[in-house]
């Protein structure tokens, strides 16, 4: 029935076209010049035998007959149309047009005469011009231009919206007047499928300007004049809505029709290369081929993990190393970056994308083409958690937001970004153990909210499971998180691997949605081998883990863009390395105006602690980063906690300062004798203390206060403040640490600055920072509690034993970081959102305006942000809502915010849009019962301010939803 499929459009037009109710005359007529090919419409041109032609004449038929079936009658309506004595199968036949196939009886003549007869009374002869060939493309609209009648191979025609992918796709032509076939039909018949009747010239099909691969050329089985092309759409074909395409044979030319054709998706790509693929090569890509620990020789560039490529299909090495505040794992020197959580400290997804291109483009000079990065697991749970500083704080959607802006930033370098530890491994200790106990609407509305907004914000291209448990589960193999939730409702199409050795079954793992392990093969070796073949494992679903990871290098562009190995920008990346430091400290305490310090006026500082004098700390692990130039000094491998050894990045505090302040005498105490620090603080106008904290993957902090991990014995860091702070009221601490601290001395100095891990540009950054040629405008991502006792777990949960699940109960659901305080009526030590600026500033006009309607779900805050103060500086305005309490949200949830830059004196118009629809969910709660978000009706409050201290915040206004 392929006439049908072929052609509707088409022939249906010309069925339409037919109808003119002509008037009786003595015998029907045919138009000079009136045979015309049905397909290209081109008038005057030469028909072939054995194509479809249309005739226009007088030819006297009240009303129009149509022929369906095969043979095709020579008789319609009493009308038939005779080419000499050859008389025509008829496809329609109306009153000023017949469509006729053109005899294959008429093969070697170059014209003849054709007429028409109704009821006896011939009418006059007209001589028809005959070619061998006179290909004709039939076209939508049946004029022969425009959109031509070509269908996919599942014979979807071809459209806008579903293009033909370059590369991919094979398109079916329809068309007429390709000439002879090698099995002609008998005059009348339908073309067989058996024999296939093949044309026995091989036809052209230029699209655009380029050459399509021509599978098949023949009639069309099971139609009559009608030919089908199979054209192999090339890679290097032109794409856009409207490609040309003509087709040419035997010399002649056709119309020239349009064809929407498209880049290939990368799943169409994947799937392309999978179906290629034999058995034992789909297995190859679903495991790593060793990790640090168990490759021996060791893996090809360093790095974490390794992938072999299949080279006779042209798939590359996965290349894997991680890279959350810089290139990792040793692979080589890379830009030492402040800790993430400087970077969500900006509250700015411009320079977040920035600090996420370093990232990417120093993996890639390295040839490394998957990140391990993205640690977005939410820390406010559990502050002290070594691995704090890889995070991106408390709330999901700044965390979200963020991480999104990273992942990016990362994969426009063609590297796969990743997106981890999925989920809820917020603690370190024991974290292959750890059972994470949590309700469903608790976790929906934290972790896996952050997770959700990272994923859909980003086209992350992996995810990475966790050691972790989630409500008995292991994470690795937890069909409700991975199935369930990942792939299915947030429909995430790449791969998720496991974290390294956090495999835990073949079956279970591979059924419930983990699609790699790593770093090597213990599960997903043999015995996911046996496994596919008893069946227990689909090998459906073998395809799908392939068909994933293929898809995670099309749509990062590890294909399309080889691996250029090359130097690093040291240059610009380490200009962002300084511009993400400046941008993400927070000053958190500048009492009497205490900073900036006047280089013009300073006579003398003070420098002490925490090596200062060279260099600056950095955080452990996984994501500990070779700076450039090699470290400043290295410590405590392997007795300190953690299992990295302790890096001080080279970046000297004390050197930038003494730039700054080319006058002023500039000494270094090293902090771990408080009497000999408190005597140079005595002795000096202004006193800086540099305090630190060591954390690292592989622990949790013991406590919050500064603790010397590193030293024997330690320096106890909160009596050395308190001694110089006593010996100089110009007491001014920095701190390089992960996350939240406590800071017992608060009150007796004068100014804090929250340098974070600060990077290798940290020294110049925490020098511009405190002399003002920066003004500082971070805010904090994490609340800083008074104490540990106020925390949801004063102490947190320990493993009975290396391999026993225990429970680690996060009751307080979703009420992390600073809605924990606010429900608990807790006041912190510094609020979520809180730093401070060398300026002021003033909200003014705050309005909610544009209430929600279904077609509008977007509302905006309006206000006006003036800089009240004597310098230049940047504030992050934040809104805050607060549900109807039916809802049983926290008493508010941080919704948007925005940083906006303004000059001393200037005043901006500021509106934050709140999108109802937003990846964010900012205005429904997750409902157990539909298990789905949902808006409740009621009353929201709207907040504006800079920090979530609720005093601080302006009410903007109400929203009224549904009510
Ligand atoms: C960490 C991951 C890391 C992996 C590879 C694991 O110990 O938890 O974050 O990507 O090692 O280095």
């Amino acid at each position: 029935m392929f006439v049908f499929k072929a052609s509707p459009v088409a022939i249906g037009a010309c069925l339409i076209a037919g109808v003119t109710g002509a008037r009786a005359q003595p015998a029907p007529s045919i138009n000079t010049g009136g045979v015309v090919n049905a397909a290209s419409s081109a008038p005057g041109a030469p028909v072939a035998p054995g194509s479809i032609a249309s005739v226009y004449g007088n030819f006297l038929l009240n009303s129009p007959f149509g022929a369906l079936g095969v043979p095709l009658p020579t008789n319609l309506g009493g009308l038939s149309l005779a080419f000499g004595s050859a008389e025509a199968p008829l496809f329609y036949a109306g009153g000023g047009q017949v469509n006729l196939q053109v005899p294959w009886e008429l093969a070697g003549q170059s014209d003849a005469s054709l007429s028409a007869t109704l009821a006896g009374g011939t009418g006059p002869a007209q001589t028809v011009t005959l070619a061998a060939y006179a290909p004709g493309i039939f076209t939508v609209n049946g004029q022969g231009n425009g959109a031509g009648a070509i269908l996919d191979d599942s014979y979807n025609p071809i459209t806008t919206l579903n293009p033909a992918a370059a590369g991919i796709t094979t398109i079916l032509l329809y068309c007429t007047g390709l000439g002879p076939v090698s099995s002609q039909p008998a005059t009348g018949a339908a073309a067989t499928g058996d024999p296939l009747s093949l044309t026995t010239t091989n036809p052209t099909v230029t699209i655009g300007n380029v050459a399509g691969q021509v599978v098949w050329s023949g009639l069309a089985p099971g139609s009559v004049g009608e030919y089908q092309i199979n054209v192999f759409v090339p890679a290097n074909a032109p794409t856009g809505n409207a490609v040309p395409l003509t087709l040419s044979i035997g010399g002649a030319t056709s119309n020239t029709v349009e064809v929407s054709i498209q880049p290939p998706t990368a799943d169409q790509r994947a799937e392309q290369l999978r179906g290629q693929m034999m058995l034992d090569q789909e297995l190859q890509l679903v495991y790593g081929a060793g990790g640090p620990v168990t490759n021996n020789p060791g893996l090809p560039r360093g790095g974490a993990g390794f992938v072999p490529g299949i080279p006779a299909l042209g798939i590359p090495n996965l290349y894997l190393a991680d890279g959350s505040v810089g290139v990792g794992n040793g692979v080589g020197q890379a830009t030492a970056l402040p800790s993430s959580i400087a970077s969500a400290a900006s509250w700015d997804v411009t320079e977040a994308a920035k600090y996420g291109s370093v990232i990417g483009a120093e993996l890639r000079a390295y040839g490394m083409n998957v990140n391990l990065g993205g640690n977005i697991n939410l820390i406010g749970r559990e502050p002290r958690d070594g691995r704090t500083f890889e995070t991106k704080g408390e709330d999901p959607i700044l965390a979200g937001k963020i991480t999104a802006a990273h992942i990016n930033a990362i994969q426009a370098q063609h590297v796969i970004g990743g997106i981890k530890h999925y989920a809820l491994n917020d603690q370190e200790s024991g974290r292959t153990t750890a059972d994470a106990e949590i309700d469903e609407r608790g976790m929906r509305e934290s972790d896996l909210l952050a997770f959700e907004i990272g994923v859909k914000d980003s086209n992350v291209q992996s995810v990475m499971c966790s050691y972790n448990l989630v409500n008995d589960v292991y994470a690795c193999e937890n069909n409700h998180l991975l199935n369930d939730i990942l792939k299915g409702t947030w429909q995430f199409p790449g791969f998720v691997m496991s974290d390294w050795w956090a495999t835990h079954s073949t079956v279970n793992a591979a059924l419930h949605g983990l699609d790699q392990e790593q770093p090597d093969n213990e599960y997903f070796g043999a015995p996911l081998t046996q496994a596919v073949d008893d069946g227990q494992v689909p090998q459906t679903r073998l395809d799908d883990m392939a068909h994933r990871i293929l898809r995670a290098m099309f749509a990062a562009g590890l294909f399309d863009y080889p691996e250029s190995l090359g130097p690093v920008d040291t240059a610009g990346d380490q200009a962002i390395a300084l511009e993400a430091e400046e941008q993400g400290a927070v000053l958190l305490q500048n009492t009497g105006g205490q900073l900036p310090l006047n280089a013009a006026t300073i006579k003398s500082i003070a420098i002490i602690g925490s090596h200062a004098d060279i260099g600056v700390l950095s955080g452990g692990g996984s994501a500990q980063v070779t700076p450039t130039g090699g470290a400043a000094l290295t410590e405590g491998y392997p007795s300190v906690p953690g299992w990295a050894e302790v890096v001080w990045d080279p970046s000297s505090p004390m050197q930038a300062i003494q730039a700054m302040a080319p006058n002023a005498t500039v000494q270094f105490d090293p902090g771990s004798n408080a009497t000999t620090a408190a005597t140079l603080a005595a002795a000096s106008q202004v006193a800086i203390v540099f305090v630190s904290q060591w954390t690292s993957e592989g622990m949790d902090l013991p406590s919050l206060n500064f603790t010397d991990l590193i030293h024997t014995p330690p320096i106890d860091q909160d009596a050395l403040v308190a001694a110089v702070a006593a010996a100089n009221p110009h007491t001014i601490v920095v701190m390089e640490n992960g996350g939240a601290q406590v800071m017992p001395w608060l009150g007796s100095v004068s100014a804090v600055l929250e340098a974070w891990f600060p990077g290798q540009q940290g020294g110049a950054a925490i020098a511009n920072l405190l002399f003002g040629a920066v003004n500082p405008s971070g805010k904090l991502p994490i609340t800083f509690p008074a104490s540990v006792d106020q925390l949801p777990r004063p102490v947190i949960a320990q493993p009975p034993d290396g391999t026993t699940p225990f429970p680690v109960s996060y009751f307080e659901g979703f009420n992390v970081g600073y809605k924990w305080y606010d429900s608990q009526g807790l006041t912190p030590l510094f609020p979520f959102g809180f730093g401070l600026s060398y300026t002021t500033f003033a909200f003014s006009n705050a309005a909610v305006v544009n209430g929600l309607t279904a077609s509008n779900p977007n509302f905006q805050v309006t206000f006006n942000l003036a800089n009240t103060g004597p310098v230049a500086g940047a504030e992050v305005a934040q809104v805050y809502v607060a549900f109807p309490a039916a809802t049983g949200e926290p008493p508010k949830r941080l919704v948007g915010w925005q940083k906006v830059f303004l000059q001393p004196g200037a005043a901006q118009q500021v509106s934050i849009a709140v999108d109802a629809n937003d990846s964010s969910h900012p205005l429904s709660y997750w409902d157990v019962n539909s298990n789905a978000w949902l808006i409740a009706p009621g009353v929201y409050t709207v907040y504006l301010g800079n920090s979530a201290n609720g005093a601080g915040l302006i009410t903007a206004g109400t929203l009224q939803i549904g009510l």
